[in-house]
């Protein structure tokens, strides 16, 4: 329940039930009915499970639909939205992470015409997740993007530092992957990256992680990260061993996506015409 997320997986359902009901993904894209009767592109959902699930908040939000919540606002389009979609002139966006690639959305609908400056690929760190179920599904978020910013008109120039415009960078960057070779490698960290980096730090390296690798989590992920753990041979230990690379960073908050796309929304749902 909650992963059929496409027409073929709703197809899939339909040839053994009478209907199909989508649950996650109506929350990632509302519109999903329409847009795949015209074809259109569709936000996906990552099945990250954070923000739908963040109960505290007493609503429910999504990681990659900032607009969830929101609906009290006026649409943004141009034409008879009045969602302050009066943009005119070029808005040019430095950074085609998810947060680079929200803002030239947002902003195209509201009539600006969008450059985005990339100096690497579309996706930013997403392009840098190791582990392999994670990236199937963050990739479909890229694709996404790419195809409706095309759609959209918004001119993107890869490989190319932007020289000026908004910045479209996180304050915190994930930490970079560091490759090891046949070394003892502790983790006592909840910070995705680390979680992720564990996928390939096990190709050559041994691998041991404590339970605060697992922080944070709701169950379903912090149940099948530690099967996974457990199937490549990263070993799950109560107390820490001696290590020759000990990575130590526990934190209660920590970067996510949502919050990235969430801010590239908000600034480009506000912004007035100067940077
Ligand atoms: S928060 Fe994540 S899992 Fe929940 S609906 Fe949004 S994309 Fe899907």
């Amino acid at each position: 329940m909650g992963s059929v997320t496409t027409l073929s997986d709703a197809e899939k359902v339909l040839e053994v039930a009478d209907a199909v009901v989508l649950g996650r993904q109506m929350l990632a894209d509302p519109d999903w009915p329409i847009k795949v009767r015209y074809n259109l592109p569709i936000r996906p959902c990552i099945r990250c499970n954070q923000m739908c699930r963040f109960l505290s908040t007493r609503e429910v939000r999504c990681d990659v639909n900032p607009e969830l919540g929101w609906e009290i606002l006026p649409p943004l389009e141009r034409e008879g939205g009045g969602g302050g979609g009066e943009g005119k002139g070029e808005v040019k966006i430095v950074g085609g992470g998810v947060m680079g690639m929200e803002m030239a959305r947002v902003l195209s609908l509201r009539g600006f015409e969008v450059i985005l400056y990339e100096k690497g690929a579309l996706g930013g760190q997403l392009n840098e997740i190791k582990d392999p179920y994670k990236k199937e599904e963050f990739s479909k978020l890229i694709e996404y993007y790419e195809k409706e910013l095309k759609r959209l008109g918004v001119k993107i120039l890869l490989n190319t530092e932007g020289k000026e415009g908004i910045v479209a960078v996180p304050k915190e960057r994930q930490p970079a992957f560091k490759h090891y070779e046949n070394k003892t490698i502790l983790v006592n960290s909840n910070l995705y990256a680390y979680q992720d980096y564990a996928f390939e730090w096990i190709k050559n390296n041994e691998v041991y992680v404590t339970q605060n690798v697992f922080k944070g989590l709701d169950r379903n992920r912090a149940y099948l990260l530690e099967e996974k753990y457990r199937e490549l041979g990263v070993k799950i230990v109560k107390d820490r061993v001696k290590a020759d690379v000990v990575i130590d960073d526990v934190r209660k908050t920590q970067p996510s996506i949502g919050q990235s796309i969430a801010k590239g929304y908000w600034i480009a749902r506000n912004f007035h015409g100067v940077w």
